[in-house]
């Protein structure tokens, strides 16, 4: 079975070995022989790279010790406090420095739990956001105090442009952005994954609900969990760590599987989420098949007592447990059973150009249209500063929202 493809020993060896400085050394020295120069990937000097790494993936060295120096220099903890714009507070005194950006509705997979087979109506290109004009909303937040950003979809992968993107992001450092992060179903990873942390990517989440092929085939309609297990590999051997496993778990349809996801937070630095499902437009959800945070706990701790809780950082979603001596910890992402709403520092920029400041709310505000109608920048910031004034302390409860109209999962962006 797959699990044991992932648990390649070559990993261990990196990331537990060698003391970390004697790593940096190394890893400079490597880098100094191999790539141009550090100045090009840490903070404030960035270097557009869109190579092809799909040939000779065998040595990534110089891609490791960017991301390496990345951290060491330019890319101080995303939770630290940068001054922000009056305009991200709401009235419950939630600072939103985080933004979510879809790249874009089409995917390569039909997760049951967030596409209809058929897909969904696809927005005409004409109304999607423009590059330029994703951009412009990006850097304006930054400059307003928004210090993380998430790229993810859709897919997000399947935008050719991914790389000069993640590039064009990294370029925003200089004015508080901390981290670049990517949310994706891992099928394109092991071709994009050296060239996106080349250009500044720190931070990966990868989607992954079984770890059995059928029933990949089965939850995802498409076949592919070979190359989400290499793109987990791959992660790891680039230092995208802690790297973090989004699992949505089903009841009669991957819950059996809950220890051995467990498992892979064992021997490597790896965070297993357990998230429950959610409902949303077009994935036929019933409350009896979702599993509740408590009901995964317990199931884990009666095959591992000795389980332990976590601290959690500020406006974390998930509440993390780990086993012992394990090198990564068990996570679990209650927004149905157990709401972190009043931690929510997130804002939603949906690829057709619409702000959401709740994943689960109805209202949004078009940045598109206003930008078209020849918004300022402070227009704008007014119209999200507005938007978050509206805001609600916490969603209206699991029933009402499977009762709400919303869009569906891969058009909000995850
Ligand atoms: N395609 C990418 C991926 O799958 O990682 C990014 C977009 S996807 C919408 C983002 C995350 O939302 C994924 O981790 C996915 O598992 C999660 N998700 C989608 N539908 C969900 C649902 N109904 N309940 C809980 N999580 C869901
Ligand atoms: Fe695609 Fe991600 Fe939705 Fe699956 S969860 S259908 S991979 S957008």
């Amino acid at each position: 079975m797959g699990a044991r493809r992932l648990c390649s020993s070559r990993f261990l060896s990196t990331s537990a070995s060698a003391s970390t400085s004697a790593r940096a050394r190394l890893l400079r020295s490597r880098l100094a022989e191999e790539a141009p120069s550090p100045q090009d990937f840490v903070a404030g000097s960035p270097r557009p790279v869109v190579a092809d790494h799909s040939a000779g993936r065998s040595d990534h060295s110089a891609v490791r010790a960017a991301a390496e120096l990345r951290r060491q220099h330019g890319v101080p903890a995303a939770e630290a406090s940068t001054s922000v714009d009056p305009a991200l507070s709401d009235r419950f005194s939630r600072r939103h420095t985080y933004l979510r950006i879809s790249l874009t509705e089409r995917c390569s997979l039909r997760c049951v739990y967030c596409m209809p087979e058929g897909g969904v109506d696809l927005t005409p290109d004409s109304r999607l956001l423009r590059t330029e004009e994703m951009m412009r909303i990006a850097s304006l937040l930054v400059d307003a105090g928004v210090n993380k950003i998430r790229l993810t979809g859709g897919e997000p992968t399947v935008r050719r442009d991914l790389p000069e993107i993640v590039s064009s992001l990294n370029e925003l450092r200089p004015r508080g952005l901390r981290q670049i992060a990517l949310t994706s179903n891992g099928i394109a990873l092991p071709r994009m994954l050296p060239t996106l942390v080349l250009n500044g990517l720190d931070r990966l989440n990868v989607s992954l609900d079984t770890l059995d092929r059928a029933r990949f085939v089965q939850i995802a309609r498409r076949d592919g969990l070979a190359r989400v297990l290499e793109a987990i590999d791959l992660a790891l051997e680039l230092g995208l760590t802690p790297l973090k496993l989004n699992c949505v778990v089903m009841a009669g349809i991957n819950d059996d599987e809950l220890l051995a996801f467990a498992e892979l937070s064992r021997a490597r630095p790896i965070d297993v989420r357990f998230i429950e499902y959610m409902p949303f437009d077009g994935n036929k959800w019933k409350h009896e098949s979702m599993v509740s945070l408590e009901e995964m706990l317990l199931r884990l701790r009666e095959a591992h007592p000795e389980l332990s809780k976590q601290p959690s950082p500020p406006n974390d979603v998930a509440v993390s447990w780990k086993l012992p001596d394990s090198a990564g910890s068990v996570s679990f992402i209650a927004s149905m059973t157990q709401p972190f709403c009043s931690g929510c520092n997130r804002l939603r920029l949906t690829a057709d150009g619409s702000l959401k400041v709740c994943l689960f709310g109805s209202r949004e505000v078009s940045l598109r249209d206003a930008m078209r109608e020849g918004a300022t920048d402070a227009e704008l910031l007014e119209l999200v500063g507005g938007a978050l004034q509206r805001k609600h302390a916490a969603h209206a409860g699991m029933h009402q929202i499977a009762a709400t109209k919303n869009r569906p999962m891969t058009t909000i962006g995850g």
